[in-house]
């Protein structure tokens, strides 16, 4: 067989539960470069607690450098209770900001999908959620988390005053837009970009530049602007009318979580942060599952794989230009869920239940 991709990719393990994750992704990698003459090159490193354990820092520049010469770094969770009392430059949670930040990972693409056959699991009435596929672009390196000045200080009378500040550029806000218009076009066409233009400045400018983007580059994509407050109503009271929403950091941190809730688990979600190309084209990316280590199940088997293997579905996808390869990857996921297997978290009443490692060859037992 001719091979014919050769794509450089690093898995970062971390802590917890994600070795035992990533070891699902490693498998399926393995199949696709066995049965599909995919020349994935893969290289496993230290981060978080485990490369503080070693190195007494959470990301060492060796490791660092090769995330950024990988096409994907896919990352499990990093944290654990034996890492908390650290101080703050050397916890686990540092490696993650660094390489968000370093690599310039200014978009975080979170889709709340509500697979069918789990539509129980969500908190919503079924008919609600049953069917839910959305994505949440939040702008990741801007905003109120990051504008300056920033602190607290003491001020007359013996009070002190919480400071932080929220900004955006226009060429901040352009270019998640157009992440978030990219992703339309491949959808159903409809953007929902969210502010609060009706008290910030800077939400005013977020949505004339959104609609700015649209009228001279997406004429043939909707595009609604809401206001934050209402994006979250919405979200509970019909979410089903949203296609792709397009945010900022301190809205998109708050309704993603309040999205990814509607489809009930947490080792169903998958996420992944796209930077600007450079000039051979290539962009910088991470993927991960929303979910953090786990401690309290780590090694027992009982983490579920699948937030992780979507997670290398979306690299498949936006990173390494292999769309069959993720619909193949995505459709394996259904068709175990549909089969009836499920990871401790998600089982209900008449499943069967796996292990982590059940779970990963069952998925590859359904590849194509
Ligand atoms: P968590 O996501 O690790 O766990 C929350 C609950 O969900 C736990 O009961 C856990 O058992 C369960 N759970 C999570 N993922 C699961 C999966 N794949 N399968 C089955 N059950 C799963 O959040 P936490 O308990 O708040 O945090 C634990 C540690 O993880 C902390 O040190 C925290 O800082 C870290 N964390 C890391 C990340 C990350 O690496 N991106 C994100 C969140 C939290």
């Amino acid at each position: 067989m001719i091979k014919v991709k050769k794509r450089k990719i690093l898995l970062l393990p971390g802590d917890g539960i994600g070795p035992e994750v990533i070891a699902e992704v490693k498998k399926i990698i393995e199949w696709f470069n066995k049965k599909k003459s995919l020349d994935f090159e893969m290289e496993e490193n230290l981060i978080g607690g485990a490369s503080y354990a070693k190195h007494k820092k959470p990301i060492t520049d060796e490791v660092f450098y090769k995330a950024l010469e990988s096409e994907a770094v896919i990352l499990g969770a990093v944290g654990g209770p034996q890492w908390d009392n650290l101080e703050f430059s050397k916890r686990p949670e540092r490696a993650l900001l660094k390489l968000r930040k370093e690599l310039k990972l200014f978009a975080n693409l979170r889709p709340a999908i509500c697979f069918r056959q789990l539509v129980d699991a969500s908190s919503l009435k079924p008919e609600i959620v049953s069917g839910l596929d959305i994505m949440i672009v939040r702008e990741l390196t801007g905003g109120i988390y990051f504008g300056e000045p920033r602190g607290i200080k003491p001020i007359e009378n013996g009070e002190r005053k919480g400071i932080n500040t929220h900004t955006y550029t226009s060429s901040e806000i352009i270019r998640v837009a157009k992440v978030a218009f990219e992703l339309a076009q491949k959808r159903n066409k409809k953007v929902t970009s969210c502010d609060k233009s009706n008290v910030m400045e800077a939400g005013i400018l977020w949505r004339e530049e959104v609609q700015k983007v649209k009228d001279e580059e997406y004429p043939n994509i909707e595009l609604n602007h809401m206001l934050a407050d209402n994006c979250a109503m919405q979200l509970l009271r019909d979410p089903k009318q949203f296609d792709v929403i397009v945010t900022d950091n301190l809205f998109g941190d708050i309704l993603s979580d309040e999205a990814a809730m509607l489809t009930g688990s947490l080792g169903l979600l998958p996420s992944a942060s796209l930077g600007a190309k450079d000039k051979n084209g290539k962009m910088r990316s991470m993927y991960e599952p929303v979910h953090g280590s786990a401690p309290d199940i780590a090694g027992a088997g009982k983490a579920n794989p699948i937030a992780t293997i979507l997670s290398f579905s979306m690299a498949l996808r936006y990173s390494l230009d292999l769309d069959k390869e993720a619909e193949n990857l995505d459709q394996a996921v259904q068709k175990v869920l549909d089969d009836g297997l499920r990871t401790k978290d998600i089982l209900s009443k008449g499943k069967k239940e796996v292990s982590t490692s059940q779970m990963g060859d069952a998925i590859i037992s359904k590849l194509k």
